[in-house]
């Protein structure tokens, strides 16, 4: 089933090395030979032109042949190279060169190249998504239209992360959490709910556009919040409640929930954008920081946040 000719082309015997050290040994090396610079070769149906090669000789007079080593550890990762056919020989014939210590050197940095690279380029994806995001914001920042926001944020889970604890992800969205399950109907239709490290977020979103307060002082120093952001930490908090009312069933019928202390979320208006003197500002400080399950983010806060990310990545 296994046998080692589906993964290498030389048809050669893998002996009594266990699957696992052969995959894992393939997987760590990326299907490449061990030394650097020497290109990938792979035959026409696309198997790459590879032997798995003992470090230690399996028989007396052998390279590299160690008679201290038992049977179990020559069969044993550690024992084990992965190299193109030209090299395997190189090796094999050059054992004064080519020791126990310096194939294991050869082997050890190949492997830490493979990981250099994976890690790199989760670095530019994750990055260049980012700055497109960051690109979308600096184009549409002061678009009104909620629907178009909305969709951003349904392409974009990643830029939740940055208003919630951890890694987000979006469990569902326009859902419905006083029905059976989030995606029964018979609930209340919530913007977004963002599965993160252990627990859930309610997110209710407005846009940049929207206004955080009245346009008039209330009385003396203090203003009001506006009636789309009163509105919409309400809704928020309404849509809470009816998530804990229906956590059983709501758990039961949605794979993934967990949901030990919802909290719900609010991202609307533009800080940076909105006309407001000290006092104003005072007024939406002390207004947001009065909940406790409850967290309002504004649209700059959450881009500027982005564009942080961004610059470090970019590092
Ligand atoms: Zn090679």
């Amino acid at each position: 089933m296994d046998s080692p000719n589906s993964l290498v082309s030389v048809s050669r015997s893998r002996g009594t090395i266990p699957a696992s050290v052969i995959k894992i040994a393939f997987g760590r090396s990326a299907n490449r030979c061990a030394f650097p610079e020497c290109p990938p070769v792979t035959l026409d149906n696309g198997v790459p032109l590879l032997e798995i090669a003992h470090i230690s000789s399996l028989s007396a007079g052998g390279p590299r042949y160690s008679p201290s080593l038992t049977r179990t550890g020559r069969d044993s990762a550690d024992n084990i190279i992965i190299l193109c056919p030209t090299h395997h020989a190189l090796a094999d014939k050059n054992p004064e060169i080519f020791t126990t210590e310096e194939l294991a050197k050869i082997r050890d940095a190949h492997f830490e190249r493979v990981q250099r690279a994976l890690s790199a380029e989760q670095k530019r994806t994750t990055s260049s998504r980012l700055a497109d995001l960051l690109e979308v914001w600096n184009q549409k920042r002061a678009t009104g239209d909620e629907e178009y926001w909305q969709q951003l944020f349904s392409d974009h889970p990643e830029a939740f992360s940055l208003a919630l604890e951890g890694r987000a992800y979006t469990l569902s969205s326009k859902c419905y959490v006083g029905g059976k399950s989030v995606g029964n109907r018979g609930g209340n239709v919530l913007d977004f709910l963002a599965q993160h490290s252990g627990n859930v977020a309610l997110v209710e979103i407005k846009t940049p556009a929207t206004k955080l307060l009245a346009p008039q002082k209330y009385r003396g120093n203090v203003y009001a919040p506006s009636r789309e952001l009163a509105g919409s930490t309400v809704q928020a908090l309404e849509y809470r409640y009816s998530l804990i009312s229906n956590l059983p069933a709501l758990a039961f019928e949605t794979p993934g929930l967990r949901a030990t202390q919802p909290m719900g979320v609010v991202i609307i208006g533009d800080l940076e954008k909105e006309a407001m003197d000290e006092a104003g500002r005072r007024s939406f400080e002390l207004y947001r920081s009065s909940f406790r399950d409850l967290k309002i983010m504004t649209y700059d806060e959450l881009f500027g946040g982005i564009q942080m990310l961004v610059d470090i990545l970019s590092d």
